[in-house]
């Protein structure tokens, strides 16, 4: 608290990412980041950036990604907006399409940092309870709203929406935009991006950071109608000329384009998810069904802090949410090499 503060400061509640450890021999499977590097050829176009060009100011549009974006899902680049992560793209998302005089509409359950840019933006909004099994019931959207989002596979849970189901939201939601946030939907989930073109209220984010290793490069991308991505553009250009700089683009290019790396990688992440869940539910574990590269399981027997607190003296870090209370038996668990499930497996062998 300081008297130097404005206002709003006061009142924010940031959000609180998953933590990051300063040491090393870690099995760390709690922010959802890819056990594999990056392809090497996004290593190959950033080591070329390290040049004297970085004295220019970067393009401001980011015309080349923008470009490399739309080729790979068969949009114009006028359907596509860039950011520094998600995390941006989707702070202006709320900024530019979210706040209007009736309220925002997301699950009860989903990615914490939407009500922290609620507050920030001060958008008025309502939580809509997931189904018992945490599922989404789209019955439950249809009431009076400026907007919904929620993310396709949902987070923490996993659980996938099926694409016939958003449809029907668009279709009922008319005068809205929706917003599907598919961070992790390469891992096995339907992606909504093929309806964009029938859709003028349908706004879909993506991020580097997950299926495609780059969670340290920092960018993210939406892709949309004309009409919202203009309005993307007009917060932008009002708040960072550059969010985008010259590593970025071009790391971010080559990642969009090695299609194959891409492809081995998340069907990998998949195969170790699969098999991980077989073994959990040797182990007790009632696992959720996840489209995501991490999975939702609790033990009928233990409590999630304390799993969580068990696992970590042996130097294994699962993210727990402590609420809301339907949460707290729950451990997340985001997924690694083989290696390290192995290494979970055994642990979790010895706690149980
Ligand atoms: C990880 C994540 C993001 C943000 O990713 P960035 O690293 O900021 O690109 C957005 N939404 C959800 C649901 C996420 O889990």
């Amino acid at each position: 608290m300081s008297k130097f503060w404005s206002d709003i400061v006061h009142k924010l509640t940031p959000y609180v990412p998953g933590e990051q450890p300063k040491l090393n021999n870690l099995v760390k499977l709690n922010t959802n980041e890819n056990p594999y590097g990056p392809s090497p050829k996004v290593i190959e176009a950033l080591k070329a950036e390290a040049a004297e060009t970085l004295r220019l100011y970067p393009d401001p549009n980011s015309d080349a990604l923008k470009a490399a974006i739309a080729h790979a899902y068969h949009l114009n680049p006028s359907q596509v907006f860039v950011g520094n992560g998600s995390d941006e793209v989707l702070a202006h998302v709320f900024q530019a399409l979210l706040k209007h005089s009736k309220p925002l509409l997301f699950p009860d359950i989903t990615y914490s940092f939407y009500p922290v840019y609620c507050g920030l933006y001060g958008i008025d909004y309502q939580t809509v309870p997931l189904t018992e099994d945490f599922s989404i019931n789209i019955n439950d959207y249809n009431r009076p709203n400026g907007g919904i989002i929620f993310p396709n596979p949902n987070a923490p849970t996993g659980i996938p929406l099926a694409l016939a189901k958003i449809e029907q939201l668009l279709q009922s939601n008319p005068e809205s935009v929706v917003v599907v946030d598919e961070a992790y939907v390469d891992f096995g989930t339907e992606s909504a991006v093929g309806l964009i073109n029938q859709y003028p209220n349908l706004l879909v984010t993506h991020t580097l950071s997950k299926a495609r290793s780059l969670a340290g490069l920092r960018v993210g991308y939406a892709m949309g109608s004309p009409d919202l991505i203009e309005a993307l553009i007009r917060v932008k250009d009002s708040f960072n000329s550059y969010p985008i700089d010259r590593f970025a683009s071009a790391g971010a290019i080559a990642a969009i384009q090695d299609t194959e790396y891409f492809e081995k990688t998340c069907k990998q992440v998949i195969g170790t998810r699969d098999a991980l869940v077989n073994d959990l539910v040797k182990l007790g574990f009632e696992v959720l069904p996840s489209g995501a590269n991490f999975i939702f399981a609790k033990h009928p027997a233990w409590a999630g802090a304390e799993l969580t607190t068990k696992l970590r003296e042996r130097s294994i870090i699962v993210r727990h949410f402590k609420s809301p209370e339907r949460v707290s038996p729950y451990l997340r668990i985001t997924i690694g090499t083989d290696e390290q499930s192995k290494l979970l497996i055994n642990a979790l062998s010895e706690i149980l």
